[in-house]
Order: structure tokens, then C-alpha cells, then sequence
């Protein structure tokens, strides 16, 4: 039995929590989308919540869970879709959020605590004319070390491409379980260790990524007679590189209903798109729309409207926020996270859409991958059981459709086109030497040192 008093006592002046309610609910993320996971992940908590205000807390928490060979877990804002702040094997949960101050931008890159939430780092450097150049659909309760801990990906990917693009994750510190823990300072490609590791190779403490000039961006909402013209409109928009564009999504006729907001703006049985493009880009906006038969329905201020809780951003539609729509009303779907071939996407696209339109509800981003546009999809699928969910994804794989699972909870099996370069695994092994970080989540790893206390 871990010494969770023993620890207690230790850390004594550090903010702890262990109501069992608490730490039932800081112990979950968003896995239940997938029935898959739900049952392997429902009942395991965490047994004690430590909240650091500073690095030299976070350093002192480690130490003393690593004297006592107790799993650490880190959680930001909770909002991780496959249980990748699910404390498998119990321990202490590492709640990152009260270490949220903004720093500094020097040279268009900016300076953050790693438990800032995005919107107030997003809001914090446009005050001073800058903008993060991406950011989840749960930007409003997500914090920077968790997208890029356990996301990297959304609103922004469509001019900027994924937080695994070289330059767009600039650096971090980062709190090691070394004997004794320490702090490493890591740049460039030295910090690939800790991108999209979940929480296994270090606990964020600090954050730099480059910034874009700040823009007044416009959602549009825009509908077409047909999934295909809304499409070709939307791979269109996004080769049009005269028009600045933060996002692009294409929904079938069968999801526009459950978007609480939008739902009376959008005719039975159209399709619809829905774009962030600058004022300037509007005039070419609504003449490609128009080439492609598409009307306009809806117009907001993007920003004004992320800025008041009553008001939804068109981003929450968008992503990962689609199902999510979908399962407010009917929680009998679930989803799949797709990337598009680059040569001939509509063509695989329409090969799955088409048989499968009973139990698929197709969604799709635009988006940029190393230079190259194509799109993500994410579609709302109808949940009947786990076969049926891999034979889908054996269906999607045979038209050279990417399958990144959000249906098992380690990084390799999830994650497909998502990792970058470099050797995390070896890295691990150097910074987590007993594999007392969120243990479980990699699965290739195997603790060099004995786990004995
Ligand atoms: C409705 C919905 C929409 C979403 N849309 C998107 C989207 O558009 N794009 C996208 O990429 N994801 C999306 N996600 C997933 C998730 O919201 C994002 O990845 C988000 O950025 C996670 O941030 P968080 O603070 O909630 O992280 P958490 O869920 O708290 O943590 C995520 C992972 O990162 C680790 N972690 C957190 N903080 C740290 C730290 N400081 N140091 C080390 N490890 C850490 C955790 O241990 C965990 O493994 C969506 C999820 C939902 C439910």
C-alpha cells in the first residue's frame, strides 16, 4: 500500500485534497465518448490531489512520491478524450492549474505557466497584439500543457498545421523523476520527448510557443444543397491563400440539428460549413461560396463571442465539440479521428460516406500536414459494439484513410500520425527511471530501475 498519509504529512503546506467525491471527478476525463473505454477506465481515481503554486512545489511533491514509489499523475483542465489523465494505478493526481501566469513574449514567442487555460493565455497576448496560432476546440477549459501533453491538434491547423509542425512548440521546462527530481530547460527538437506524451516523460511547468499576429476573425456559417459541394467549397477555401482562415468545417445534413444555436439557421437537409476568416477575406469568401451554390446563414465577432460565456464560438461546433453536440442529445454514438488522403481526398471520402450513411455522420476539418492540405475527419458514428467499430476502421484503412484511435488509452496505439520524431521512449527510461508518471500510458515501456521502495 502506498504511504499516502506518510505524504500527507510531507507535504502538509502544499494545497492536498482527498474528498472521495473530488477526487472521483478530477480522476475523469472525456473517455466516456468512446463505450469502449468506458468500461475499461470507470472507478479509477486517484487517492490524493496535490495542486503546486510553483516549480519548487512540483519538485518537492515528486520527491516525496518518488521516495514512497507513488504514481503521479498530471491533469490540467480534464478535458483529454481517451483517459489520458485517468490515474490507472492510483496514487497522487498532479493538478497543474493553479501554476497559470503568463510570462512574457519576447521575439512573437510566449512564456507560460503550464496550467494556463488557453482562452486566458489566447486573450492575455492579444491585448498585446498577438494570437496563439492554434488552439482545441476546448480552448475555453483547456490548459496549454494539456494540448500540448495530450492534443495538438484544431482550430488553427488549417494555416498552421498541428503542434507537431517543427517551430509551432517552441520549448518547455520541464520536472523530471530523476533521483532527485530536477528541472531540464528544453528547446526545438529536444523537447519532441515531451510532446503528446501524456504526462509520462515530465511534468510541464513552463511553456514557450510562437505566436501569430492577432485578428478580428469572423465565424461564417454557410449552407449547401450537398455534403460533396460543401466539400469542394471547403478544399477550395483552403488553397485560397489570399483569404486568412483560422478554421474550416464540413458537416452532413444529419449533424446541424444538434447544434444548439445554429440548428434554425440551417435548412433540413443541408449541408454545412462553417469558416473563421478575417474582415478583409469576407468580400472572396462570399463569391467562392456563391460559385459553389452555398448561401450564407449565419455571422458572428469570433472573438466577442469566445469572450461571453452566453455566447458559443463557431469552434464549438468544431473538432472534437461535434460529438460532443451530438451526445448532449443522444448518447447512443460515439466517434472515430480520421486523416484524409492527401491525393484524391473527395474520392475517399465519398467511398466510405456513402455505404456507411446509416451509423456514420460525416465531419471534417481542413487542415495542413507538413505543407500539404487535406482534412481530418471525425465523424459521429453509431455505437453497436467494439467489432463494429473495428470494422469500420478496417473499412476506412482499405481507402488510405489514417485511423489515429480514440478508442485505447496508450500513445502508441493512439496515436498513428501523431507522433514526432525523436526517441521518447529512451527518453522515459532516463527521466522516469521507476515509471511512476501516469503509468500505463506508454505502452512500450518498461521501468529500467526495480519499482521497490
Ligand atoms: C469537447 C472536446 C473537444 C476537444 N477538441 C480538441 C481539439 O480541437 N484539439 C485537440 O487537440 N484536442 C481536443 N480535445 C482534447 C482536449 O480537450 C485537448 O487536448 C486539451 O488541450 C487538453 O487539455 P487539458 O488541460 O484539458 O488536459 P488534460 O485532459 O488535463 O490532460 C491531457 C494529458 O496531458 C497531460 N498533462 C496535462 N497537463 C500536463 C502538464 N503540465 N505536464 C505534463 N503533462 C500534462 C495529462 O496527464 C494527460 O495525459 C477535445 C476534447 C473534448 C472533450
Amino acid at each position: 500500500m502506498p504511504d499516502i498519509a506518510g505524504l500527507r504529512d510531507e507535504l502538509a503546506d502544499i494545497e492536498l485534497q482527498d474528498d472521495r467525491a473530488l477526487l472521483k471527478l478530477k480522476s475523469r476525463d472525456f473517455y466516456w465518448y468512446s463505450p469502449i473505454l468506458k468500461k475499461q477506465l470507470d472507478g479509477k481515481t486517484a487517492e490524493l490531489i496535490a495542486r503546486p503554486r510553483t516549480e519548487d512545489e512540483v519538485l518537492r511533491i515528486l520527491t516525496a512520491c518518488r521516495a514512497r514509489r507513488v504514481p503521479v499523475t498530471v491533469r490540467g483542465g480534464g478535458t483529454g478524450n481517451y483517459g489520458q489523465c485517468v490515474p490507472l494505478e492510483g496514487g497522487v493526481l498532479l493538478d497543474m492549474t493553479a501554476m497559470a501566469a503568463p510570462i512574457a513574449i519576447v521575439d512573437g514567442v510566449v512564456e507560460v505557466e503550464a496550467g494556463a487555460k488557453m482562452i486566458d493565455l489566447d486573450l492575455w497576448c492579444r491585448d498585446q497584439g498577438w494570437e496563439l496560432k492554434l488552439w482545441p476546440s476546448t480552448k475555453r477549459t483547456a490548459t496549454i500543457g494539456g494540448f500540448v501533453a495530450g492534443g495538438g491538434a484544431g482550430v488553427g491547423g488549417i494555416s498552421h498545421g498541428t503542434m507537431r509542425e517543427r517551430g509551432n512548440f517552441h520549448g518547455a521546462r520541464v520536472a523530471t523523476m530523476q533521483d532527485p527530481p530536477r528541472i531540464l530547460d528544453l528547446e526545438g527538437q529536444a523537447a519532441n520527448p515531451v510532446n503528446r506524451t501524456y504526462g509520462t516523460t515530465g511534468v510541464l511547468t513552463r511553456i514557450k510557443v510562437p505566436l501569430t499576429p492577432a485578428q478580428a476573425w469572423r465565424d461564417v456559417a454557410i449552407v449547401f444543397d450537398d455534403f460533396t459541394r460543401a466539400s469542394r467549397f471547403a478544399l477550395e477555401l483552403t488553397h485560397s491563400d489570399g483569404i486568412p482562415k483560422k478554421m474550416c468545417a464540413v458537416f452532413d445534413s444529419q449533424l446541424p440539428p444538434f447544434f444548439k444555436g445554429l440548428a434554425d439557421a440551417v435548412p433540413a437537409g443541408k449541408a454545412l460549413v462553417l469558416c473563421a476568416i478575417t474582415p478583409a477575406g469576407m468580400t472572396a469568401l462570399k463569391e467562392l461560396a456563391a460559385e459553389h451554390g452555398g448561401r450564407v446563414v449565419a455571422e458572428q465577432d469570433a472573438v466577442a463571442a469566445e469572450r461571453d460565456p452566453e455566447l458559443t464560438p463557431f469552434y464549438e461546433y468544431c473538432w472534437n465539440h461535434t460529438t460532443l453536440q451530438v451526445l448532449k442529445k443522444d448518447r447512443g454514438v460515439t466517434y472515430l479521428q480520421c486523416r484524409m488522403p492527401f491525393e484524391d481526398t473527395l474520392a475517399a471520402l465519398e467511398a466510405v460516406r456513402i455505404p456507411f450513411r446509416d451509423e456514420i455522420w460525416m465531419h471534417m476539418e481542413c487542415v495542413r500536414f507538413g505543407g500539404r492540405i487535406t482534412m481530418s475527419a471525425l465523424p459521429v458514428v453509431r455505437w453497436t459494439s467494439a467489432e463494429r467499430i473495428y470494422e469500420i476502421i478496417a473499412a476506412f484503412e482499405k481507402h488510405g484513410i489514417g485511423i489515429a484511435n480514440p478508442h485505447v488509452l496508450t500513445i502508441e496505439e493512439g496515436s498513428n500520425y501523431r507522433r514526432v520524431p525523436g526517441d521518447q521512449l529512451g527518453f522515459k527510461q532516463n527521466v522516469d527511471p521507476l515509471g511512476l508518471l501516469n503509468p500505463g500510458k506508454m505502452r512500450d515501456f518498461t521501468p529500467p530501475e526495480t519499482a521497490a521502495a
